[in-house]
């Protein structure tokens, strides 16, 4: 059972948010870079983008299926706010994480995505 990094996010509310959804999944995660620029001393300039690592490497593999799905939901940042309890929910969530009420009513419609695999 050994940390593994499984992804470097661009900023900390996208660290956030892969966190968040592992999560979800009951994967425990660290992140680093969060606070600290420069907190691993041995990574060259610019090489200090937030980290999301799992604390248990057997994880691994679910857990980067959930990265895989986190990389590639829609570029937006923007969240939706449920109607059902007026949680905020990141884009990429169908349901409302705190009260699973539908929360894509308005923003239904983009591109199959997910399914499009050959
Ligand atoms: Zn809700």
């Amino acid at each position: 059972m050994r940390v593994k990094r499984v992804y470097s996010a661009s900023d900390l509310f996208d660290a956030r948010l892969l966190a968040d959804a592992l999560d979800d999944v009951r994967i425990r995660t660290h992140l680093f870079n969060a606070n600290a620029i420069g907190a691993m001393g041995d990574l060259p300039f610019g090489e200090t983008w937030p980290e999301v690592w799992i604390a248990d490497d057997r994880d691994l593999e679910r857990a980067q299926a959930v990265v895989a799905a986190h990389a590639s939901r829609p570029a937006s940042r923007s969240s939706m706010r449920c109607a059902g309890c007026g949680e905020d929910n990141p884009a990429n969530f169908d349901c409302c994480w705190n009260c699973g009420q539908d929360v894509r009513g308005e923003g239904a419609g983009r591109p199959a995505a997910a399914g499009g695999r050959p």
